[in-house]
């Protein structure tokens, strides 16, 4: 799903306002330490809005949109922050007839600094996708405190207008709000808003172990296709998409792939009688009826099936036809595929179509529109699965007219690179890498 434009107006409109006040505080001096000045005030402002989208509250997916996609707009504020935050130790922000410092404003000069190379540290290890995502979550923890560093460098260093003045309360309010939104993140997660599930069954179902919870107070309420984060016997939250529509006895099912290590240890040994915190539901991948004479594909791959359960689950009788195709390794791999299966004899407009990849190789744009006989002039694909194939499909289905905007997916990933992996892999193959060191690094 897309980010919502206007929370990306208003975060832009945040960054830009205080440049309104800048011409009156440069007396025709100093032009670049007011740049630099201005860098440091848009860090600590993309840092803010950046804090304040991890606080997950509801009101940040009606801004910025869906939270997956929200923590997109997360990480790229934290990059852009980074950037601004170089400019301005690059670029010296000292204005000359200003004078000197006293102890204040040297140790915020201090605090700054410390600030920065935080930040630094902790930029590149959050691109390092390969850093495990355990230790990464750990370190990210910090930012906040660098944050807060970055905003006591600010409220004390010796600047060109008060604290007091409109700019400094702007930038101030800014650097509250970052605060705030930080520590919240640091509250035991029983102390933020969460609902209270057991477990009531748990059953192996092809590669995911499918695992109903039943509620012990009030019942979730959500959409097809949407998620939770959900926190087992207290161990840290996990995101998974319920695969079920809702029910009137408030059940929920979290269908879940051995992707890591906690995954791993679920499926090992769920404690049958686990406690479950679940805090959400978010997201906004649902499925909208376009209306007469349009077609839908919906495209799952591996555990990416989730949403696509719970929205057949939840069709009716008067919506459009729909062909829906599993991508697999092998059939005994898939997920609920009994499930799928009955629910395609059930309702007459969903068609199930099985891919595994084993006899039928790659899925591409031109086998999937064979398999369905749809029309791309007319047809939305929704998709769910790993971001390679995703890109990979995009483009395909582009190629076969079906636009960018009329393929919609949800980010089944919340810690995403900035294509370093994709830029290594280019480098790789550009430099000829001659067959001696070839052979050692293969061995
Ligand atoms: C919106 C959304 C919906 C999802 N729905 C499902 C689903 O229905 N079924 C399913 O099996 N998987 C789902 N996932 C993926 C699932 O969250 C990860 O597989 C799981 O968190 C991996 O944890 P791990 O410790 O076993 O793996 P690790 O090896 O520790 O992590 C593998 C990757 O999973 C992600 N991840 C790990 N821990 C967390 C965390 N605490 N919070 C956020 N991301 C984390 C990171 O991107 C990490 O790089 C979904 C993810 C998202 C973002």
């Amino acid at each position: 799903m897309r980010l919502n434009p206007i929370g990306l107006l208003l975060t832009a409109i945040a960054i830009l306002l205080p440049i309104i006040w800048l011409p009156a505080l440069n007396h025709g001096r100093d032009t670049l330490a007011l740049f630099s000045q201005y860098m440091g005030i848009a860090a600590l402002i993309a840092m803010a809005i950046s804090q304040l989208i991890a606080t997950r509250f509801k009101v940040t997916e009606m801004i910025f949109g869906s939270l997956d996609q929200g923590y997109v707009l997360h990480k790229w504020l934290g990059i852009m922050a980074m950037v601004f935050i170089l400019l301005h130790d690059t670029i010296d922000a000292e204005m000359r007839h200003l004078g000197g410092q006293n102890w204040l404003e040297e140790l915020a000069e201090t605090l700054g600094e410390l600030s920065l190379y935080g930040l630094l540290i902790l930029v590149v290890i959050t691109i390092a996708t390969f850093i495990p995502y355990h230790l990464w979550r750990w370190t990210h923890r910090l930012m906040g405190f660098f944050f807060m560093a970055g905003a006591a460098h600010y409220l004390f260093i010796l600047k060109p207008f008060k604290n007091g003045d409109p700019l400094g309360l702007y930038v101030s309010a800014f650097c509250a709000l970052g605060i705030l939104a930080f520590s919240y993140r640091l509250l035991p997660s029983r102390l933020r808003p969460s609902r209270r599930y057991a477990v009531q069954s748990s059953e192996k179902t092809g590669n995911a172990l499918a695992i109903t919870l039943k509620p012990t107070a009030s019942k979730l309420r959500y959409r097809p296709g949407q998620f939770v984060f959900a926190s087992f016997d207290g161990a840290e939250p996990h995101p998974f998409t319920i695969s079920k529509a809702p029910t009137d006895d408030g059940t929920i099912r979290l269908s879940v792939a051995k992707l890591g290590d906690f995954t791993t240890r679920l499926h090992r040994n769920l404690n049958p009688n686990a406690s479950v915190q679940i805090e959400g539901p978010f997201g906004h991948f649902e499925r909208r009826s376009k209306g007469k004479g349009h077609q839908e594909l919906w495209i799952a791959a591996g555990v990416g099936i989730t949403p696509f359960l719970a929205w057949a689950q939840a069709l009716t009788a008067t919506d459009d036809p729909i062909h829906l195709v599993y991508c697999v390794k092998s059939e005994d791999a898939a997920a609920h595929i009994d499930e799928l299966t009955a629910l395609a004899a059930a309702k007459s407009n969903l068609t199930l179509h099985i891919h595994a990849s084993e006899s039928n190789g790659r899925a591409t744009a031109d086998k999937l529109l064979q398999i369905t006989g749809q029309d791309p002039a007319n047809l939305t694909v929704a998709f769910c699965g790993p971001k390679a194939m995703r890109k990979t499909l995009i483009e395909d289905f582009r190629k076969n007219g079906v636009s960018a905007r009329r393929f919609k997916y949800e980010e089944f990933e919340i810690r995403t690179g900035v294509g370093l992996q994709h830029l290594a892999n280019l480098l790789f193959e550009r430099v000829a890498i001659p067959d001696k060191i070839k052979a050692r690094l293969d061995r």
